[in-house]
């Protein structure tokens, strides 16, 4: 039987490789702040972070240790798109607030690599770029595309024949792709943290070990109630994503059930000798392809090449992602033999119904988001600076609202979502069609 939760709480390259943070306080008592936050993840502490800028009293509850969801669990590719929403669409559906949010999205890996210098967060950055090569003559098709749509709104990518991809990642199997150079990677787990510790030096009280349980609104004042506490707050933001039904299922079901919470595997190889450093990503970019299916993998710190995959049927996980995994990285370079693995672990990501992010306003000053779509780590950055504004009763904000659209049928859909993995497959096979 698959153990998920043993996955998600495996032992990360991260975790092995940060020092952990003190233990933050379990909430015990009744307190108050301005601003109330429930998750501590990248979305979470970065606006706390911003909203403590502004002058405010912020208390941030997180259900476990900061950074424990998906902020601390991923890949640690820093990628200036979204998995499913290309620029033109998002303009053509939300309009001038479209056109804002499409060039957050553009600015995001700057932005991510900035805040983190600003804030003296050591996390292994390496703004080395990103590249998303195509994995078929076909889906070249598709990069020239998404190069061309990105350059109409100033993004400073660029695409390289198959020669160039081929020294980039030194590796024959793909045809070419779209570089970005403001891309690149990080210990995403060292950021979370670095985050965290940013924020309470300007005063922002984290409480982990504390899932918030139940939210209402009393004589115009938030108050979200844990086990052992409560916080009153004027504002509140709900930053859950994926995990929104993980500790407390009633919490805000509308948000929960906007989104399929699917498991992604991450497994990390011993450190990569010099040599063979000098033929696979010499560089060190971040690299990840154009199947649904997704291939994808970039350099730690320590020389570790860190990738991923997905299963559609869960039994004997372990061996059978290293099997895998093991086998892309082997077809992708061959001069590797068969990688070695030190960790393999998992996270959730939230996939949205139209693989767009949402973003809602739940209530007078209670704001949230869901819908990561397996691509949000510099996004993220960016909605705290967003996030910040809106609770600053700020105009011009780069973010469209809507209402929270739950799937029908959420739980059902939630047990067939992994088999959704072979649709994908097959299409990675066909001719891609692009979406106008
Ligand atoms: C395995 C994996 C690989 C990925 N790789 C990449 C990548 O390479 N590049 C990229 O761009 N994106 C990637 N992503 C997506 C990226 O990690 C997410 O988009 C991003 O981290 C979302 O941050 P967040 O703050 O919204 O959510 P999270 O980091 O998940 O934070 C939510 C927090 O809320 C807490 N919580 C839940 N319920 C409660 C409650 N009731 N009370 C209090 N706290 C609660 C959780 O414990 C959690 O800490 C990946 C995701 C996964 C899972």
């Amino acid at each position: 039987m698959f153990n998920f939760e043993k996955f998600n709480h495996a032992t990360s390259i991260w975790d092995s490789v940060s020092s952990p943070l003190e233990p933050a306080q379990t909430l015990n008592g009744d307190i108050s702040a301005d601003i109330v936050i429930i998750g501590a993840g990248i979305v979470g502490l970065s606006s706390a972070l911003h909203i403590a800028k502004n002058g405010y009293k912020v208390v941030v509850l997180e259900g476990r240790r900061v950074g424990s969801g998906a902020s601390g669990r991923n890949n640690g590719q820093v990628i200036p798109t979204l998995s499913g929403a290309e620029p033109d669409e998002i303009i053509k559906r939300y309009g001038e607030v479209g056109e804002r949010f499409v060039a957050l999205i553009r600015d995001s890996a700057d932005y991510l690599f900035q805040l983190a210098k600003d804030e003296n967060i050591e996390c292994e950055a390496e703004q080395t770029g990103w590249f998303q090569p195509a994995h078929s003559l076909a889906h070249l098709s598709i990069s020239e595309w998404r190069n061309a749509a990105w350059q109409k709104y100033g993004a400073p990518c660029k695409m390289l024949d198959r020669a160039q991809s081929s020294a980039l990642i030194g590796s024959k199997n793909w045809y070419g792709g779209m570089l970005n150079p403001t891309g690149g990677h990080i210990n995403p787990l060292m950021f979370t943290q670095g985050l965290a510790t940013a924020a309470k030096r300007l005063g922002v009280q984290i409480f982990e070990n504390s899932p918030a349980l139940n939210i209402k609104k009393k004589q115009d004042v938030w108050q979200v109630s844990t086990k052992q506490g409560r916080v009153r707050g004027d504002k509140l933001l709900l930053t859950t994503n994926a995990y929104s039904d993980d500790l407390a299922p009633d919490l805000m079901p509308k948000v929960a059930k906007s989104i399929v919470p699917t498991i992604s595997f991450q497994l990390a190889t011993k450190p990569l000798s010099k040599k063979l450093q000098k033929s696979i990503i010499p560089n060190r970019q971040a690299i990840s392809d154009t199947r649904g299916d997704l291939q994808y993998f970039r350099y730690d710190a320590r020389n570790a090449l860190i990738s991923g995959g997905a299963l559609i049927y869960k039994g004997n996980a372990k061996q059978r992602l290293k099997k895998l995994v093991g086998n892309r990285l082997t077809t992708a370079f061959p001069q590797m033999g068969k990688p070695e693995f030190t960790h393999v672990w998992s996270g959730y990501i939230g996939i949205s119904e139209d693989r767009f992010p949402h973003f809602y306003q739940l209530g007078d000053g209670f704001w949230g988001w869901s819908g990561c779509n397996g691509r949000a780590l510099a996004l993220a950055a960016s909605l705290g600076r967003e996030f910040a504004a809106i609770i600053d009763s700020k105009t011009d904000i780069a973010l469209p609202m809507s209402e929270p659209k739950q799937f029908a049928f959420h739980s059902i859909v939630r047990r067939l979502a992994p088999s959704a993995l072979a649709y994908y497959r097959f299409k990675d096979k066909q001719n891609p069609k692009i979406k106008r």
